[in-house]
């Protein structure tokens, strides 16, 4: 049987005590942010709108009786282990509808996973309930495969069967296994373009893709959808608002994987998803929204916003959430050539410095007291690094870790939402990097839109000092819209950044080739996301050779 007691998305989510949770929360929120009772009661009224399993008592659909597609959102695979990967679906036969076109009913699915694309060698099958509380998605951790393997799988209700996803296993934990690739990808706004880059994705050679959050924006998106300027689809008005509820986040994914770019990439590699602000609200920090609201209120948004989240994800049951709370920052291995510390940098942040507005670092935001991580996550990062014995060590995350001086001159400004703005949490973790001996340590970034490779300097003022690592920044898939090869800031930030190697303003991603000897970058881009179907092409390459950090054009 493939369903594992720990993993098992049953077993998991029915002891998950929501209300007690919540109670706690908003009980710990109103006491450090002296709320008053009524805005925490507030808060509660609404996050326990997040039904649990069996809070309702929902009837069985017979399939038989769905008669449009179920399967609009395509499949997907994620976190790949030795031994096991999670596939997820969600059925919806008007995706553009509340419920999906379900109503409040459970619905059953059978699911198989093959060695072959024609399901001819089925290695393992089984049967999982499609929850309306979780709006009808479906993941399995498939347990008890082979490590270091490929695999197809796909879905099916009643006579309804889905697309095929391909998806792999890690190598076995102390595999010297030889070689990885993987690519990074983030920014995703569906009114800023296109997915071409996703789809140019899909048809690479890569064992796994790491999203690097801002996978959807809450962002109104007009019947148009934006900068896609359809002339053959209206879109409903229901996305013509900013998202704030379970029910608009979860339509919102209804939206992006409305797009066959997107479902391809998914069907094609499994994903190790983090996310950013967008998937919340731009640029929050913990409990704090950028408009400065009741924390009680935005509490309940964000519960909303990781719950749909979680729900649209190929992610295992240990990532659910419970109320605003959720464990996204996790480790992955693959064999001895790498570590993968995938981070959260926006739940348990310190509010941005200086009003989030550009700033020369200062004593606000310099406080050794502040943290980006958070501390049980900034310790958990350091003892990993301590008890790796990987070849790689990288660190798939969201915003700029290096310093990114914004002027010439010695006042320059900074980003207070990047690692810029808490220096004293990065400096920590550049000690402990040192301290752990972590010699080969690769950083992927998100957030900014913009393609970088830099250097990781020992002191960023100093061009003279020790390279520690290197950062690879995988630019957007469509947000910022077309962008252009130089920015108008480009010869700013490259004179004021020696560190910066490589600055491109253009959409698409980063593939990297891990292996026992380097690691290569090859930045893809396409010149153009708001008409479809523009070519891809590699901007640049670089190369870090093991034991001698830093970047090394090809
Ligand atoms: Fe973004
Ligand atoms: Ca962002």
């Amino acid at each position: 049987m493939a369903l594992s007691g720990r993993h098992g998305p049953s077993s998991a989510l029915a002891s998950t005590p929501h209300d007690a949770e919540l109670r706690a929360a908003a009980r710990h929120l109103a006491r450090r942010r002296f709320l008053t009772v009524t805005a925490a009661a507030a808060a509660l009224a609404f996050t326990t709108n997040l039904p649990a399993r069996g809070a309702f008592a929902a009837p069985r659909l017979d399939p038989a009786r769905i008669t449009e597609d179920p399967f609009t959102l395509g499949v997907a695979s994620g976190d790949p282990l030795p031994g096991s990967v999670l596939i997820w679906t969600r059925l919806a036969p008007a995706p553009f509808e509340p419920d999906g076109g379900l109503g409040q009913q459970q619905v059953e699915v059978s699911w198989e996973v093959a060695l072959d694309e024609f399901f001819v060698l089925v290695v393992r099958r089984g049967t999982v309930v499609a929850h309306p509380e979780y709006a009808h998605s479906v993941r399995v951790d498939v347990t008890g495969l082979e490590p270091g393997s490929h695999y197809y799988y796909r879905f099916r209700t009643g006579t309804w069967i889905s697309p095929s996803g391909r998806t792999r296993t890690a190598p076995p934990a102390d595999d010297d296994t030889a070689g990885l690739t993987l690519a990074a990808v983030a920014c995703q706004a569906y009114h800023d373009g296109y997915y071409t880059a996703h789809g140019h994705l899909a048809r690479e050679d890569v064992d796994v893709v790491f999203h690097l959050g801002d996978y959807l924006y809450e962002y109104a998106v007009d019947s148009a959808g934006g900068a896609r300027n359809y002339t053959d689809v209206v879109l409903p008005a229901v996305f013509n608002r900013e998202t704030t509820t379970l029910a608009d986040y979860r339509m919102r994914y209804s939206l992006y994987k409305s797009d066959p770019d997107l479902r391809a990439v998914h069907a094609a590699h499994p994903f190790v998803v983090t996310w950013d602000d967008h998937e919340t609200e731009n640029n929050y920090a913990a409990a704090v929204d950028e408009n400065g609201s009741d924390p009680a209120q935005f509490l309940a948004r964000r519960a909303a916003a990781y719950r749909a989240y979680w729900e649209n994800q190929p992610l295992r049951a240990d990532q659910l959430p419970e109320g605003p709370d959720a464990q996204l920052f996790r480790r992955l291995r693959w064999g001895t050539l790498a570590q993968f510390d995938i981070l959260d940098t926006r739940q348990y942040r310190d509010d941005q410095a200086y009003n989030d507005t550009p700033h020369v670092p200062g004593p606000e935001s310099d406080d050794p007291a502040r943290t980006l991580t958070g501390d049980a996550q900034e310790r958990w990062l350091l003892d990993g690094w301590g008890a790796s014995t990987a070849l790689w060590n990288v660190m798939p995350q969201q915003v700029c870790f290096s310093q990114r001086r914004m002027d010439l001159g010695a006042e320059a400004r900074m980003s207070m939402d990047a690692w810029d703005g808490y220096r004293a949490n990065r400096g920590r973790l550049m000690a402990g990097a040192k301290a752990a001996g972590v010699a080969n340590w690769l950083v992927l970034t998100g957030d900014v839109h913009v393609a970088y490779a830099f250097d990781i300097k020992d002191d960023f003022d100093d061009p003279d000092s020790r390279t520690l690592g290197t950062e690879l920044t995988c630019t957007s898939v469509a947000s910022g819209r077309n962008g252009a090869e130089h920015p108008a800031n480009w010869d700013t930030y490259m004179r004021a950044n020696p560190h910066l190697r490589f600055y491109d303003g253009r959409r698409g991603y980063v593939r990297v080739e891990l292996n026992r000897e380097h690691a290569r970058a090859d930045f893809r881009t396409v010149p153009a996301v708001t008409t479809p179907g523009a070519p891809v092409s590699t901007a640049a390459s670089f190369v870090t050779e093991v034991g001698s950090p830093g970047l090394k054009p090809v």
